[in-house]
């Protein structure tokens, strides 16, 4: 008899070696291409470390792009997903469960400390393209159509449903899907002047990220934010803070606006990549008038709020605090940082805690070459830019496994300089 609980029967299993080789042949007949081919077939992880199908072991730096904070198999996580999935894997919105209303009060108080009780609320999604979706649709709310204009900043990334790419920057991503909805316009990041100017009765929002993670790492400058809060009051637009990659601690405090610009108080806040610390979850916090701008029926989504995702996001939040790991990120983040900047090769290290952008210097190969080098010699980075490796590993991550980095990467980058040299 046929068991129920395997998985359809497996291909003729490949030599030992070639596993991974045979996985990607299988993936390029049977996914879209939506991503390229991608660079390993991991079928492990534990703590900072991954392995591939062939048994080669690798430091994540990346953690599923700024998502794994608390690293892979995280036994709080396995923990407390598997107690809720075995008590109330999911109930639809026509109800609610503890673990959604505890989440939700947690949300608030790290996203707002300080402001008055029962200021604020939550609407909780399952990704970051869709906590930005409910916020662009809380800006179309809020003055209707005398509103009609939506601000964001060039080199933006808001996420690729339609809403969100609207709000997002990059050409090639948004015009094979033009018409997007209307109204949104770019205007340079940090330039407090052009926002002067672009903003009046009709904008309804303004959106931005303190770090733009796809940009490259990059940080608004000094004051912006503190200007934007205050352009936006004065000109009654709604202030929408986009900290999908930047939040969650991933910056050394829970809200990256709260490093850059203490005191400043958003209107709406996004969050999702490291909220559930693997499992797919998004939350849009918003205060004052904005958190109640969507009323019964004005917004929805199956998934959204779902108790296992909750569970496991409340698991993040214990643990973060437990443990200080915003310490630990702040810390780690900072030395690092400065090791980074004393390689060869590297001109420029940005960013704040564990999302770091490392700039290399003119001449070198571009920085996705670098990427599949380390990752050759075991180390998972990325390339959001042609000259910046982006690293947002494990809060957990260890100083050895950091410094072990910083020496493979100098050795790379002293290869790679060489060879130019000698060319
Ligand atoms: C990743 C990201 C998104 C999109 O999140 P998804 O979960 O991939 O939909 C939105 N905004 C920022 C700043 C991001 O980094």
């Amino acid at each position: 008899m046929t068991d129920l609980s395997e998985p359809g029967s497996p291909a003729p299993a490949p030599a030992a070696d070639r596993a991974g080789a045979a996985w990607l042949d299988r993936y390029t007949d049977a996914v879209m291409n939506t991503f390229g081919t991608p660079g390993r077939v991991l079928v492990r992880g534990q703590g900072a470390h991954l392995w591939d199908a062939d048994g080669k072991e690798y430091t994540d730096l990346l953690a599923g792009i700024a998502v794994n904070c608390l690293g892979h198999a995280h036994p709080a996580i396995v923990e407390a997903v598997s107690t809720q999935i075995s008590t109330l894997g999911h109930v639809s919105n026509f109800f609610t469960t503890p673990a959604q209303v505890r989440l939700a009060e947690e949300l608030i108080s790290l996203t707002f400390p300080g402001r008055p009780e029962h200021d604020s609320r939550v609407f909780l999604a399952n990704s970051g393209t869709e906590a930005n979706e409910a916020a662009f649709k809380i800006a179309r709310r809020h003055g209707g159509a005398g509103r009609p204009r939506v601000l964001a900043l060039q080199d933006a990334f808001h996420g690729r449903t339609m809403g969100a790419l609207a709000l997002t920057h990059k050409a090639a991503y948004r015009e094979p899907f033009e018409p997007l909805p209307g109204g949104v316009e770019f205007i340079p990041a940090g330039d407090t002047e052009a926002l002067r100017n672009a903003l009046g009765p009709d904008v309804a929002a303004l959106i931005v990220e303190p770090v733009q993670g796809e940009a490259g790492v990059r940080e608004l400058p000094a004051g912006y934010l503190e200007a934007a809060r205050e352009l936006t009051r004065t000109a009654g637009a709604l202030l929408i803070v986009d900290e999908v990659q930047t939040g969650m601690g991933r910056s050394g405090a829970w809200m990256a606006h709260h490093l850059l610009a203490p005191g400043v108080v958003p209107d709406v806040v996004t969050l999702a990549k490291g909220l559930g610390g693997g499992i797919p979850i998004g939350a849009v916090v918003a205060t004052g008038e904005a958190a109640s701008l969507l009323g019964p029926g004005q917004h929805g989504t199956t998934f959204g709020g779902n108790p296992v995702a909750c569970a496991a996001a409340l698991a993040v939040i214990d643990t973060i605090r437990g443990q200080d790991l915003l310490g630990r990120v702040e810390r780690l983040g900072s030395a690092w940082a400065r090791e980074l900047l004393a390689v060869d090769g590297v001109d420029e290290v940005r960013g704040r805690g564990l999302l770091i952008g490392v700039g290399l210097a003119a001449g070198l190969p571009p920085a996705g070459e670098i990427a599949a080098t380390l990752a050759e010699h075991g180390f998972i980075v990325n390339a959001p830019r042609p000259d910046t490796i982006r690293l947002a590993p494990p809060f957990i991550l260890s100083d050895d496994d950091a410094s072990a980095f910083t020496t493979t990467l100098s050795e790379v980058l002293a290869r790679a300089l060489s060879e130019k040299a000698g060319s």
